[in-house]
């Protein structure tokens, strides 16, 4: 069996994860073609392209990106797929001004002191600058991204609203497999402290933390066994219990 390329892991059946300097996204493969489940950080390419090459499959075979949230490090080369590839991204329409300027967001607390406060998201931080992090073009995308409408692209996912991380996250649903792609909403990694474990990403990239720990009840609602989040490793098990950690947790 050919090993997985580094940065690159099946964690489901036709679900790939690509990981580099704690930020995740998923290519997932169903029989009615592919879709990118956020865009990671521009050095992330070549993952994308060994991921494809798994699956026998180049860029312009993607047939959609779905996008949680309009920022940064998930909107990464959504605009080279759509510019050199014509791939389609897709966001709720409350991010339409974030994934256009995806370094345009709110955050409760300003971001200068997390280094010295919590100085264990230095490596994550420093790690995301070389994997393109200050060079992500804003793009275009359909505002087509409706909470609990099944996505007309492939596998069908269904959006999950869950608001506070930005003014528009989803997650993404598959019901009939279980598996829910829970974006920034709920991470097992926040890069701003480096702390794992299911939580909420720290106020310094989070919009409103009070509503985003609200949504948290609505991402347990799908009784989701497999949590595939934008930072960290996937979560197994019982969201419910996730949730609770979270909330234990707080938020930095
Ligand atoms: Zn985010």
């Amino acid at each position: 069996m050919a090993r997985d390329p580094q940065g690159v892991s099946v964690v489901a059946e036709g679900v790939h994860r690509l990981h580099r300097a704690g930020v995740n996204c998923y290519l997932l493969t169903s029989p009615d073609g592919i879709t990118l489940v956020d865009a990671g950080l521009p050095g992330m390419w070549r993952l994308l392209e060994d991921a494809l090459s798994l699956v026998g499959a180049r860029p312009s075979d993607i047939d959609a990106v779905i996008l949680t949230h309009g920022h940064f490090d998930h909107v990464g080369f959504s605009e080279r797929l759509r510019h050199d590839h014509a791939v389609p991204a897709h966001i709720h329409a409350a991010d339409a001004a974030l994934v256009r300027h995806p370094y345009r967001y709110d955050h409760e607390s300003p971001r200068w002191p997390y280094p010295f406060r919590h100085p264990g998201g230095l490596p994550y931080l420093a790690a995301m600058t070389a994997a393109g992090a200050l060079f992500v073009k804003g793009t275009r995308a359909e505002l087509d991204v409706a909470p609990d409408r099944p996505l007309d692209v492939p596998g069908h996912p269904v959006p999950i609203w869950s608001p506070g991380h930005t003014h528009g996250h989803c997650g993404f649903h598959l019901p009939d497999r279980g598996i829910l792609f829970t974006g920034d909403a709920l991470v097992t990694l926040d890069p701003y402290t480096g702390r794992t474990g299911p939580r909420v990403v720290a106020r310094a990239a989070t919009a409103d933390a009070a509503t985003a720990l609200l949504s948290l009840d609505r991402l347990a609602d799908t009784e989701a066994l497999l949590a595939l989040p934008g930072h960290g490793r996937p979560y197994e098990g019982d969201l419910r219990r996730a949730v609770r950690l979270a909330l234990h947790a707080g938020v930095a």
